[in-house]
């Protein structure tokens, strides 16, 4: 894990021997599983380190300096990325990790067992249903979400679950302004707030990668997320996208 020590260093992260090891075991079962069950295309010892688990770390740039505590939702968790690589290195956040696919779901509750993590809810279902469920809705400080869909669609997937006062927090690679630009309408109408577009300068990340920071300031209206497929299908744009 010398790619990941080291470039967690970068980010002021020390990793403890054991949070080192728990790297390793999470790497080793994510590359058994996927012989069965389609978790990852990213499979090499070093791509994982930087991709897959590096890449998780850096969310931590934008969040409060020693906030380590709150209740975070990784929504399209796929293979538990970002969340359990934030969860090993914050042990007391609660986490839950909502993914789609059961195969995927049981990689998550595998891999949590494994790594003896405590606080992780593994949810199955579509972030369309689930973010009408009382106990979900408007109930996490921070929500993340990676490569799941465009902006536009990821903030109707994100901002429901958001509690007001928390941030939804994506995470996206190369040209950003014009996916920032057309989901602007929908940020509004769904409650949220643009904070800021942090770039993550990482010599070990080629090409730009940005963390876009969504402020959640208003509850979300009811009637949001529409049903499910419709947010990808007939993205909420607004007038001037449309143009
Ligand atoms: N976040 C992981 C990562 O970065 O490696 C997985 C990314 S994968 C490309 C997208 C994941 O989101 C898939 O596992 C898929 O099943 C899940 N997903 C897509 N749409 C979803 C939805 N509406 N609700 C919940 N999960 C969803």
């Amino acid at each position: 894990m010398e790619r990941l020590i080291s470039g967690a260093g970068r980010l002021g992260l020390q990793l403890s021997p054991g949070q080192v090891e728990q790297f390793e075991v999470y790497y080793r079962e994510l590359v058994n599983w996927n012989r069965r069950i389609n978790l990852t295309a990213i499979t090499g010892y070093e791509e994982v380190q930087i991709k897959h688990f590096l890449d998780s770390l850096a969310v931590t740039l934008a969040l409060k300096p020693g906030d380590k505590s709150f209740r975070l939702i990784d929504v399209g968790s796929g293979a538990g990325l970002p969340g359990i690589p934030l969860k090993i290195i914050m042990p007391d956040i609660k986490l839950t990790l909502l993914e789609a696919t059961a195969k995927k779901a049981a990689f998550l509750d595998h891999i949590s067992q494994k790594l003896g993590l405590k606080d992780v809810a593994v949810v199955v279902g579509r972030a369309e249903d689930i973010a009408h469920r009382e106990q979900y809705r408007e109930q996490f400080d921070i929500v993340l979400s990676r490569a799941v869909a465009p902006l536009v669609s990821l903030v109707e997937l994100t901002l429901p679950f958001c509690a007001i006062g928390g941030c939804f927090i994506a995470q996206k690679k190369g040209a950003v302004d014009p996916e920032l630009s057309q989901a602007t309408g929908a940020v509004g109408r769904l409650g949220g707030k643009l904070r800021e577009r942090k770039r993550i300068e990482l010599a070990e990340f080629s090409g730009k990668r940005w963390l876009i920071v969504i402020d959640k300031v208003s509850p979300t209206p009811e009637t949001y997320p529409r049903r499910a497929g419709i947010p990808q299908k007939r993205p909420l744009l607004d007038k001037q996208a449309k143009q």
